[in-house]
């Protein structure tokens, strides 16, 4: 095993043992149930929005050690950030899980860049994501 594969085991162990931002916001602004079947992942997540600006961000959920990591590391790049910044950084996020060069705007994001080699596991690196793109498009259809 290589070096850089213990670092990035560390890292998906440390988050989905203690994931950041869990919980549940009351009242939350948009909340969206996530769930990727053929792992069994499922996530609830829940967004504060004022002025097109992520205040807050909670999660809660029950999956592998790769969904609950990528969810609570999602969950700490987004907060503070604007609406669109979330949605530009969700499609560099699912360019680079799908095996593309990560983008530098990524951050800490780009130590799951091995996920993209798990084919099996690229949608449980998205679930996170994935449902923030559709609870973000929810908000935007309905204000
Ligand atoms: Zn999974």
């Amino acid at each position: 095993m290589s070096f850089l594969d213990n670092i990035y085991k560390e890292i998906i162990l440390e988050h989905s043992k203690r994931p950041k931002n869990q919980g549940t916001l009351d009242p939350a602004t948009v909340s969206q149930e996530g769930l990727n079947p053929s792992c069994g992942d499922e996530l609830e997540l829940h967004l504060q929005i004022e002025d097109n600006v992520i205040t807050d961000v909670k999660f809660s959920g029950e999956g592998c050690a790769i969904s609950l990591s990528s969810a609570s590391m999602m969950t700490e790049a987004i907060k503070g950030i604007t609406l669109s910044d979330a949605q530009a950084l969700s499609g560099k996020f699912k360019a680079m899980i799908q095996g593309e060069e990560p983008q530098d705007e990524l951050g800490d994001l780009k130590m799951l860049q091995g996920i993209s080699k798990l084919h099996a596991r690229v949608k449980c690196a998205t679930l996170g994501w994935i449902t923030l793109e559709q609870a973000l498009e929810r908000y935007q259809n309905t204000n």
